[in-house]
């Protein structure tokens, strides 16, 4: 109880301090964040209290320990002359750990974690140069070196400090780290702006943060700074490494002017981060030139280029985009990084238009291609999230380049910040998980409670509480999949006609409502004790791709609710590749678990080819195939894996 005191007093302090530009004034949703939200969902507060303990353990562990990341910084608080250790933009890592663990402090009152933080805020604080410089790689080798070469990360690694001094001084209320990121960001202005040096950031990153700054300080040179450095972006400015190996490939989306962008280039986590900073500077300068960009450049992702996971940036040699179409199973790179920015630009692109079509695709990227990256241990991840395997991959214990452990971790910890918005006198539900939160409306505050076995069931109930009664509208989601619309643009459609939209019910009778940029919306006077509920068909659908997505041409994917399905080794005698499923297939539902996951499975007879002993002939026999949600696949171990099923013998690979 006295955490919880605490916290609260710690929540309204900072509510009522960053009031007067909270959230922009060119959104049309402002979304409720994490820390007003409390999460006492089945299905996302063990995985939340799972990031806490284990996930933040493993990367407090690989950071600290099993690699020099903290050491270089004791190093460069020395000075010179000692090694680094790694590679260039590893302080990072040691950033996003820390933003991770802001937000479990938050949101878990844990004293020990804390008490780690502070040790390591003590480490960056020490090496920051007299100037505000700070990155332990050019402290080492030679700050005479520093600011030249602009692929080097060293804006990425910066932007990374401040989003988790942001987060810290949110969490904590402790002034130390943001007071580094500060003088930091001074540095970097006293550098580079109008009038003064150009900088075309080489692994976009800061521009974000520099929005989030500029939230927290109310100095609005960071957004003006973050602003500049989304128009040095395409004039040929750019300087490194990266622009001379991939030169006229669009890989860092410097070809043209953000602007002008009209189609998805590169390296996608670049990309992802790009457009979540230019859709933050356009919350509060209402450019619509980012706003047409930015809307025709997701229509290229989401119609052309994005897995029915979610997962986007389908080569690994890029770690990023190639030709329209081209979205291969087995080779598919879809960074786990990649699918968590999906997840941020998307939240912001909803922000502005008030459309929830961009929740559609945050909710298949955040239950699927980047839930995936992380094991049901919480100690293992996966880089890039295939869409088959012959089982060759596994899950790892870390990476060389650590990106994807820490980042996957801020997001499930912060998941708080998606779920409810609020605009104009109206309540807005995105996600559908159990929690409790509170909106201030003009008349009145309302506690808002959502009650939901989701994603397993559709069944959502909302008991709203209040004090005298208040007229709100209050908007809840209709998930596009509920209605047919796989993915808005149709790279991947239903086999099955578009449904019907829900009824809603007030205190057990129906009502009617309006139906309005994806939203359910019903406005009226509540009273204390008002109970809404419904139900979101929870059909097993049979989803098939677009003609020009030609690897899955003759194959289907199942999904069943927001959760897109695999067929797995570990629970079809050791083979995926070898089940032919049908159109007319009968598919149930089974309860499963998967280790100690319990899931929805979803089983059906289907032919399975053998391959007789000799290898010269082939037989079929119908045998019980049961999918799994794509999110819990290789926790058993590697073993074979498929999304899209074949519905002929001609796809069938017999070599495996
Ligand atoms: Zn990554």
């Amino acid at each position: 109880m006295k955490t919880y005191l605490s916290s609260s007093l710690i929540l309204f302090f900072f509510v009522f301090s960053l009031k007067s530009n909270a959230q922009g004034n060119h959104v049309k949703i402002n979304p409720i964040g994490f820390s007003n939200v409390i999460i006492n969902d089945d299905f996302w507060k063990p995985k939340i209290d799972k990031v806490a303990t284990k996930t933040l353990q493993a990367c407090i562990y690989q950071t600290e320990e099993k690699t020099g990341r903290i050491r270089n910084f004791e190093k460069a608080a020395r000075g010179k002359g000692e090694k680094h250790e790694g590679v260039f933009y590893d302080d990072s890592d040691v950033f996003k750990a820390l933003e991770a663990m802001a937000y479990a402090i938050k949101t878990n009152g844990d004293n020990a974690l804390e008490k780690k933080a502070d040790e390591w805020i003590d480490k960056i604080a020490a090496a920051q140069q007299p100037d505000g410089y700070l990155n332990t790689y050019y402290i080492l080798t030679g700050l005479q070196n520093r600011w030249q070469d602009m692929s080097m990360h060293e804006d990425y690694c910066g932007g990374h400090m401040i989003e988790a001094a942001v987060a810290y001084f949110n969490a904590t209320g402790k002034r130390k780290f943001l007071d580094v990121a500060i003088r930091w960001a001074d540095h970097f202005d006293s550098l580079f702006g109008p009038g003064k040096k150009d900088w075309v950031t080489g692994h976009q990153e800061l521009e974000l943060a520099l929005v989030k700054l500029y939230k927290t300080t109310n100095n609005d040179r960071y957004l003006k700074l973050s602003d500049w450095l989304l128009s040095e972006r395409g004039k040929g400015l750019g300087r490194g490494y990266t622009w001379t190996e991939w030169k006229d490939t669009g890989y860092v989306q410097d070809l043209v002017p953000v602007k002008e962008q009209k189609e998805i280039t590169g390296h996608a986590v670049r990309a992802m981060y790009l457009y979540t900073g230019t859709a933050d500077v356009a919350a509060y300068t209402g450019d619509q030139g980012y706003m047409k960009a930015m809307r025709t450049v997701w229509e290229d992702v989401v119609f052309r280029n994005m897995y029915i996971t979610g997962g986007i940036g389908s080569a690994g040699s890029n770690e990023g985009f190639t030709k329209d179409f081209d979205l291969p199973n087995e080779q598919a790179y879809c960074e786990t990084c990649a699918s968590v920015g999906m997840v941020f630009w998307n939240q912001r692109m909803n922000n502005l238009t008030g459309n929830a079509e961009y929740i559609d695709v945050l909710e298949r990227s955040l239950y699927n291609g980047a839930l995936d990256g992380l094991s049901l241990s919480g100690d293992r991840f996966f880089y890039g999230n295939p869409l088959a395997s012959n089982g060759k991959h596994a899950r790892k214990e870390w990476f060389g380049t650590a990106c994807c452990p820490s980042n996957i971790a801020r997001l499930i910890a912060s998941l708080g910040d998606f779920i409810y918005g609020y605009a104009d006198n109206k309540i807005v539900v995105n996600l559908f998980v159990g929690s409790q939160t509170e909106f201030n409306t003009p008349t009145g505050k309302i506690k808002f409670h959502m009650q939901t076995n989701y994603p397993w069931s559709g069944d959502i109930k909302c008991s709203l509480s209040m004090k005298k009664n208040t007229k709100s509208a209050i908007a809840f989601r209709i998930p596009g999949w509920s209605r047919g619309i796989a993915a808005p643009g149709n790279l991947y459609s239903f086999r099955d006609p578009a449904k019907d939209q829900p009824a809603l019910y007030i205190n057990g009778k129906v009502i009617q409502y309006a139906f309005q940029d994806g939203y359910a919306v019903i406005e009226r006077e509540w009273k204390n004790g008002d109970v809404i509920d419904f139900n979101i068909p929870m059909e097993i659908n049979k989803i098939s791709a677009r003609n020009e997505l030609e690897v899955n041409n003759e194959r289907i994917a199942i999904q069943r609710g927001p959760l897109v399905y695999c067929v797995e080794g570990a629970d079809n005698n050791g083979k995926a590749w070898n089940i032919i499923s049908s159109l007319d297939a009968e598919y149930k539902t089974e309860d499963f678990n998967v280790l100690d996951e319990n899931v929805v499975s979803i089983v059906a007879n289907m032919p399975v080819l053998k391959i007789s002993d000799d290898g010269l002939g082939a037989t079929t026999t119908k045998q019980k195939v049961r999918a799994i949600p794509y999110y819990t696949w290789c926790n058993r171990g590697s073993n074979q894996m498929q999304v899209w099923l074949p519905l002929t013998f001609k796809d069938i690979k017999v070599n495996y």
